[in-house]
Formats: structure tokens, sequence, C-alpha cells
């Protein structure tokens, strides 16, 4: 079995949980090994969300959701979610649809240029450094959804190799935060990543970002657009708290003054 230590996009205990199915489970997946089991080109792709509703997407119909993953016993952290095939179970094919969120610092806000590109290969080649995962170049994603967004497909997932096969990561620069999405096309999927990347969609939360308040006359910062505030003073004390950093970036990143 191959080392999948610290894997990001495919959970080392869910592949072992997986592996490690009943003797019946086996016995049921040998009798429906291939030619048996073809590949599902495109699997058809129906709404979903992830985060309590902050993001939405589109995804393969009938794949575990994050909230049936999390019931498997796998224990992620509160900025990872997954949607898994169901194949999982029965062989290798795994797929996963991977989202992970990662908040920016003022410091790395956008700011031009490539930082994003660089955060993208930064994180993959940290979280992929125990798989041997190699990569092709890195390119910019046309998105209509966000400011920016980068995307790189594996040249190969090293010691991943046999349990999933293509592999995709994207980081998009969403308001405040980065947002990683990859996808593992298993090989018994053949999910469409680009429809599935195109359909991601950040969702305002109604709530000021200062004190979390749902107050109903939440005021937008007129400046970004991308924040709410329930009263003068909150839009003050988030402006010191760090928002003026990110604020002016998100403004310049638009292209105004
Ligand atoms: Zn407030
Ligand atoms: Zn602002």
């Amino acid at each position: 079995m191959p080392i999948v230590a610290g894997a990001p996009l495919v959970d080392a205990h869910f592949i072992k949980s997986a592996m490690a199915a009943p003797q019946s489970t086996r016995n049921s997946r040998k009798k429906r090994k291939d030619p048996e089991v073809p590949i599902v080109a495109g699997a058809p792709l129906v709404d979903a969300t992830c985060f309590d509703g902050a993001y939405e997407l589109r995804v393969p119909r009938g794949w575990l959701t994050p909230a049936e993953v999390r019931a498997t016993g796998l224990d992620h952290g509160p900025f990872v979610e997954q949607f898994v095939s169901r194949r999982a179970y029965d062989g290798p094919g795994f797929s996963t649809i991977f989202v992970r969120r990662r908040p920016r610092f003022p410091s790395m806000a956008a700011s031009g240029g490539r930082d994003g590109a660089a955060r993208l290969m930064a994180y993959l080649e940290d979280q992929e450094l125990a798989n041997n995962a190699t990569f092709g170049p890195v390119a910019a994603y046309d998105t209509s959804q966000f400011e920016r967004a980068w995307v790189v497909d594996y040249a190969s997932v090293g010691r991943l190799e046999g349990l999933t096969s293509t592999t995709t990561a994207l980081l998009v620069e969403a308001p405040e935060e980065d947002v990683f999405l990859m996808l593992n096309n298993g090989e018994k999927e053949a999910v469409d990543f680009k429809a599935v990347a195109a359909s991601l969609r950040h969702v305002p939360r109604r709530v000021c970002a200062a004190c979390g308040g749902s107050s109903s006359k939440l005021s937008q910062c007129a400046a970004c657009k991308t924040v709410l505030y329930c009263s003068r003073a909150c839009q003050a004390s988030h402006w010191k708290l760090g928002h003026k950093a990110v604020c002016r970036a998100a403004v310049a990143a638009r292209g105004g003054v």
C-alpha cells in the first residue's frame, strides 16, 4: 500500500477505510471489476453548497456531501470540506472534490501580479511533499466570479498513483480569503473540472464583518463592496483591525484608485 501521509487531496484515513472494506465488500468489488464498471463520462452536475452555504458549486450527482464525508469518521478542520464519489468504496477509483479556505492576511492581499499563483504552488508543494507529486505549469484561470484564479494540472500523482488519476488544483482569490479547489478524477470517473470550477460562487454572509450581528440594516463598505457593517462604529473598528489594507488592495486590484 502506498504511503499517503500528509495527503491533502485524498485523505489517508479515508483511503484506509476504503481499502479495509469487509471481505464481503471485497468479493462484490471483485465481481464488479472491469469491464462491468464503466467510466462515467460527464456525470451530471447538481447544485451543492459547502461551508454552511458560504460557497455554492455544482458537483457530480450522487456524490457524498461534506456532511456525509464527515460522518464516515473523517475529521477535517473547519476549513476543509470534500465531496467524494461513492465509488471510492468500490475500488481504486478514488474521486474527490476538495475545497479548502485559507484566510488571506493583509500582507498577502491582492496586489496584482502573480501572488496567487505563487501561493497555489507553495501550498501544493508543501502539502504534496510526502506524495512526491509533480506539477505542470501554473496558469491564470479565467473566471467571472472572482477577481483572479490560478490553475495547475498535476504532471504525476507520485505515491498516490493507482489510487487516483488526473488531478487539477485551482486557487481563487475570494474576498479576504483564498479558496483551493481540487479535483481528483479517479479511474472510474470523468468529472468536468472546468464546469465544477466555473460554478464556484461566494455567497456573501448577511452579517456584520466586525461584530457578527445580523441586523436587518447592514451597510456595505462603499469602497470595496465586499463587507457589511451594522454601524459606523463597527466599520471604524474593523478598519483599524486590518480591513484598511484589504480594502485598499481590493480596490486597487479592481483598477480603482
Ligand atoms: Zn456590527
Ligand atoms: Zn472595504
